[in-house]
């Protein structure tokens, strides 16, 4: 399979032809058919199968796709909750590259650094979030970030995200979302607490595996 073969359109094509990217991995070739179907997707994969382009790419397409009225550029209409500030920090750098010649704007918010950097880039408006849930409850606290609108909701690295001890804050987050949007989740592992956790967020997935 190529990336010809996934009805990319032609932004997202030309951007990952300049990736070099001409062979979808096996989770890409498997998850973006799903996602851009609009459907929920339990994704067992680890970091290096290519994870952060098969749910970056099929996003981008649908958000480009279906672009919103200028009255509600305002409101986030992605969210991708990942553990930590590299990861953030590297989804962001997918986003950017993979969405370049779209309309589609993100930003990253992690704690650890000075927060008006980030509350400036939110006030400009972005579609896509990309957090990890510490700050991101933070700036929700603080009525920066509202999520009430939201369409795609991302859980990243969930098994990491649980031993790290966010699980709170993690069911914080998703006390927040809408009931009417696409979640995509994805772990290394499926442990039984995982499991559970993905069917709090998750309307019937289609589950991948690599
Ligand atoms: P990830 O698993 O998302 O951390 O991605 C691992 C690495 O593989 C990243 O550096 C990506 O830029 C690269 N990558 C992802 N998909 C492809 C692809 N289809 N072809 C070539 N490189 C890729």
């Amino acid at each position: 399979m190529t990336f010809q073969d996934l009805k990319l359109i032609e932004p997202i094509k030309k951007a990952l032809q300049e990736e070099g990217y001409t062979t979808p991995t096996p989770i890409q070739s498997k998850a973006i058919p799903v996602i851009l179907e609009t459907k929920d997707l339990l994704g067992c994969a680890q970091t290096g199968t290519g994870k952060t382009a098969a749910f970056a790419i099929p996003m981008l397409q649908l958000l480009h796709e279906n672009p919103v009225g200028k009255f509600e550029r305002s409101r986030i209409r992605a969210l991708i909750l990942t553990p930590t500030r590299e990861l953030a920090i590297q989804i962001g750098e997918s986003f950017a590259a993979y969405g370049r010649y779209t309309r589609v704007r993100h930003t990253v918010i992690f704690g650890g650094v000075g927060q008006k950097p980030q509350t400036d880039a939110l006030a400009k408006g972005v579609d896509v979030l990309i957090a990890t849930p510490g700050r991101l409850l933070d700036l929700i606290n603080q009525g920066f970030i509202k999520l009430n609108q939201l369409e795609f909701f991302v859980l990243d690295e969930a098994d990491r995200m649980l031993d790290m001890g966010f699980v709170h804050d993690v069911k914080k987050v998703i006390k927040l979302l809408p009931g009417k949007r696409q979640s995509l989740f994805f772990s290394a592992t499926m442990p039984p607490a995982i499991v559970t956790l993905a069917g709090t967020i998750l309307r019937n997935p289609v589950k991948v595996e690599v």
